[in-house]
């Protein structure tokens, strides 16, 4: 087995100094304490990172408000799209440059990075870019009394809402930060993006892409830092609004802070989402669909299925095949194309991970895995755990890692109970051929989504957003809209 090589561009960009993006420039204030980044493969620093000072992330935040003020707002439609189609091209011709630092930075196998942060980056970029011609108000007749001979007429406008402040996380640094700049920014809004500390490359050097591409100088800032960094951004006065992604615990923290100012927020946040399968389940499509969806990027996907419900007479069966199957997926360095496995992205969440498998080591309910692995960085085993209680901490909170816990039940009329006797709901699956079960558990299901016969999958055109504990608002369809406008009623006598 051996790694891709790093591309020329990748080498050149891993050796510039790194800080925050702002009015179209990269800034580099080399006194700012330096954040290192971490290759989860093998714990070395492959780059650094300035993190923001106050003053830099105020000019950010000055550039943004700025352009949006002076130019974005009222930037032709169409033009604006143009530029957005640009910048996606531009991400396809730098696939490889983005794909490798990715996976330098995430752990993620080069296939996943090439397939997700480059490939679906773009298909939901030309999703946001078809839109900015189509966002459109209402035209309506009041009702008011006609006293001399006077009439009515109103329509809606939608505005853009100024300034986005963009927080998200780790696990797909560049396409889950397109899907806010997308959106953002065919709405007219500007953006002030901070990525996670511990991936921050790649959002860097699209900002690179964009002013290339076209975008105005000061529409789209990146600055780097901390927790702290996130917390200081949300509460500048001149943030519009927040579009949040990341943990429930750090989610509740923005919805604070944010509030605190009336700043309106969106948040897409964890969960722990359900597979269910009925009697009637295809096992091999089911073990084919966990194996794609539960474990992909070791199991850091925010709708990835965590626990499985599974008809009694089917348990052995699923967890037997699914154990094979896990056991034949080869594991190394997420840089050799033909690995399946690599390793978790950092640190914190290995750590996170090692407890998850601790508890479920204690409680003797490990069917296969459950190890980490004696290598450098930070690997552990693809996991399948047998649940008692669906009460039990490996039913209830999300350990975001390669670890999946099964339960079983009898009857047909216990499994909707199980399914939502959670506090998130972000994602459910149900894996039965029988149409009509289906149909009837659909709407008592509570979860923002619910896949039938496949899990995980996320399209543009398709709301993805949380209830309960998984979020505030939606992403996608023409839902983003609702999010990155405000409406303008204007109603007129004639
Ligand atoms: P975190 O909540 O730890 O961090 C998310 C982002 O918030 C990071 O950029 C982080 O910075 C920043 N941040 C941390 N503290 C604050 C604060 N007080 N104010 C503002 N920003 C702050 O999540 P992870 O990065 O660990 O991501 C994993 C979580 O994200 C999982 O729970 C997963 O389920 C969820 N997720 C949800 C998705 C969805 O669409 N619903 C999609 C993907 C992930 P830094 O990293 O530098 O500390």
């Amino acid at each position: 087995m051996s790694d891709v090589p790093l591309t020329a561009a990748v080498k050149a960009f891993l050796a510039r100094p790194h800080g925050q993006f702002i009015q179209g420039n990269a800034c580099i204030s080399h006194a700012a304490p330096l954040i290192d980044i971490i290759n989860p493969a093998n714990e070395e620093v492959v780059a650094a990172v300035a993190t923001a000072s106050r003053d830099e992330l105020n000019a950010a935040v000055a550039a943004a408000k700025g352009s949006f003020q002076s130019l974005w707002a009222n930037f032709n439609p169409y033009a604006r799209g143009v530029i957005l189609n640009k910048l996606a091209d531009l991400i396809e011709q730098n696939g490889e440059e983005i794909a490798q630092l990715d996976t330098l930075c995430s752990g993620k196998s080069i296939n996943l990075s090439r397939l997700f942060e480059v490939q679906q980056s773009a298909v939901f970029l030309r999703y946001f870019a078809g839109w900015t011609t189509k966002i459109s108000g209402q035209t309506l007749q009041p009702s008011f009394p006609s006293m001399a001979g006077e009439q009515y007429s109103a329509f809606t406008r939608r505005e853009p809402v100024g300034v986005v402040a963009a927080i998200v996380p780790w696990n797909f640094p560049l396409m889950i930060g397109i899907w806010k700049l997308g959106a953002a920014l065919a709405c007219g809004c500007s953006v002030v993006i901070k990525p996670s500390e511990f991936t921050p490359l790649t959002m860097l050097r699209l900002a690179e892409l964009a002013k290339e591409a076209g975008l105005p100088d000061g529409v789209l800032n990146v600055i780097n830092g901390g927790g702290d960094t996130g917390r200081q951004l949300i509460e500048h006065p001149d943030v519009a609004k927040v579009s949040f992604t990341g943990s429930v615990a750090t989610g509740k923290k923005v919805n604070m802070t944010a509030a605190a100012d009336l700043t309106r927020c969106t948040l897409e946040l964890g969960g722990k989402n359900t597979a269910a399968l009925l009697q009637d389940a295809d096992i091999d499509r089911a073990v084919a669909g966990l194996l794609q969806t539960g474990y992909i990027h070791q199991g850091q996907v925010c709708a990835a299925p965590e626990r499985v419900y599974v008809h009694a007479s089917r348990l052995d069966e699923l967890t037997g095949k699914l154990g094979a199957a896990l056991a034949a997926a080869p594991v190394g360095s997420p840089l050799d194309e033909r690995v399946v496995f690599g390793p978790l992205s950092n640190k914190p969440q290995f750590d996170k991970v090692c407890h998850y498998l601790q508890v479920a080591g204690s409680e003797s309910r490990i069917l296969s895995g459950g190890e980490v692995i004696d290598r450098p960085g930070y690997f552990v085993q693809p996991t399948i755990v047998r649940a008692a209680s669906a009460t039990e901490v490996l039913m209830q909170e999300e350990t975001f890692g390669p670890v999946l816990s099964f339960m079983s039940y009898d009857e047909d009329d216990e499994l909707l109970a199980l399914i939502n006797n959670t506090p998130y709901g972000l994602g459910t699956s149900l894996w039965t051929n029988n149409l009509s079960a289906a149909m009837r558990m659909i709407p008592q299901v509570e979860s923002g989504t619910v896949w039938v016969n496949m899990h995980t999958m996320v399209d543009p055109a398709v709301p993805f957003g949380g209830v309960k504990h998984s979020g505030i608002g939606r992403e996608f369809g023409s839902s983003f809209i609702d999010e990155y406008t405000e409406v303008k009623s204007v109603i007129m006598a004639y």
